[in-house]
C-alpha cells in the first residue's frame, strides 16, 4: 500500500494567508515530494513531515509540476541542503527551472505592467521582483520525465502532460490509489472543482484540452495544489467542468 500525504503549508502574502498543498509519496525505497512551495518553505515542509514521522533529509526525489514561484520557490535551498535529491520535471519546464530562460510568469507580469491601473503598478513591480528573486537549480541537476512515462515508484506514477496553465505543466496519476495530483491544472474553490484563475492560465485552449484528457482516467481523488483534496464524484465534476467550456 502506498502512502500519500498532503503537506499543508501556509504562506503569508499581502496580509493574506495562502495555503498550498505539496504532496509526499512514500514507498519502501522512495520518498518523493511533488512541488515544494515558496522560498521560505523548507522549515515548514520539514515540520509537516515530522508530524508523520518523516523528515526532509529522507527525501529521494522532487517532481516539479511547473516553474511557478509557489511550486519551485524552495527547490534550490532543498537541493543545496540535500544534494542527493533528484529533481524531475518536463522537458519544456526544465529551462525555466534552471534559469536558462526567463520565467514565463515574469514575462507575463512585464507584459501586463503597462496596462495596470496606476494604483496597482507598485504591486506589479513587487510581484516582478519577487518572481525574479526565485533561485534556480543547475542545468545538470534536473532529470526529464515525459508524457506517458510510468515512473516505477509508489506503485507506478504516470506522468500526464496537462499543459495550459504553463506549457510544460504536468500532473501525476497514481493508478493504484486512483489519485490524481493535479498541480495547477485544477483547483478547489468553495468545495468545487475548477480551473485555475484565468489570469494565470497562459493558454486557455490547452488548459481545457488537458482537462478533457483527464476524463480518460479512473480518478477517485484529486489533490489540487490550491484547495487540497477533492473526492466527491470526480468524474461527474470533471464532466460538468468540461460542459461549461
Ligand atoms: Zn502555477
Amino acid at each position: 500500500m502506498n502512502n500519500i500525504f498532503m503537506l499543508p503549508i501556509t504562506f503569508h502574502l499581502d496580509k493574506m494567508d495562502i495555503i498550498i498543498y505539496p504532496t509526499l509519496l512514500k514507498d519502501d525505497n522512495e520518498l518523493i515530494l511533488i512541488d515544494c512551495g515558496y522560498p521560505d518553505s523548507v522549515p515548514k515542509l520539514d515540520k509537516e513531515m515530522n508530524k508523520i514521522g518523516l523528515s526532509l533529509n529522507q527525501l529521494t526525489k522532487i517532481i516539479i509540476t511547473h516553474h511557478d514561484h509557489d511550486h519551485m520557490g524552495a527547490l534550490r535551498e532543498i537541493k543545496e541542503s540535500y544534494p542527493a535529491v533528484e529533481i524531475l520535471c518536463s522537458k519544456i519546464e526544465a529551462p525555466y527551472i534552471t534559469g536558462q530562460r526567463d520565467s514565463l510568469r515574469l514575462q507575463q507580469a512585464k507584459e501586463i505592467q503597462e496596462k495596470l491601473p496606476e494604483s496597482e503598478k507598485e504591486g506589479g513591480m513587487q510581484f516582478q521582483k519577487f518572481i525574479a528573486s526565485i533561485q534556480k537549480v543547475g542545468i545538470d541537476e534536473v532529470s526529464i520525465i515525459n508524457n506517458g512515462d510510468i515512473l516505477p515508484f509508489c506503485g507506478g506514477i504516470e506522468v500526464i502532460d496537462t499543459k495550459g496553465h504553463m506549457p510544460g505543466h504536468i500532473s501525476l496519476y497514481l493508478k493504484e490509489a486512483k489519485t490524481l495530483i493535479a498541480g495547477d491544472a485544477l483547483v478547489v474553490e468553495n468545495e468545487e472543482l475548477c480551473m485555475a484563475m484565468p489570469q494565470f492560465i497562459l493558454n486557455v485552449q490547452d488548459a481545457q484540452d488537458s482537462i478533457l484528457k483527464l476524463l480518460n482516467y479512473d480518478i477517485e481523488k484529486i489533490i489540487c495544489y490550491h484547495g487540497g483534496l477533492y473526492n466527491s464524484d470526480v468524474k461527474k465534476s470533471l464532466k460538468e467542468l468540461v460542459s461549461n467550456f
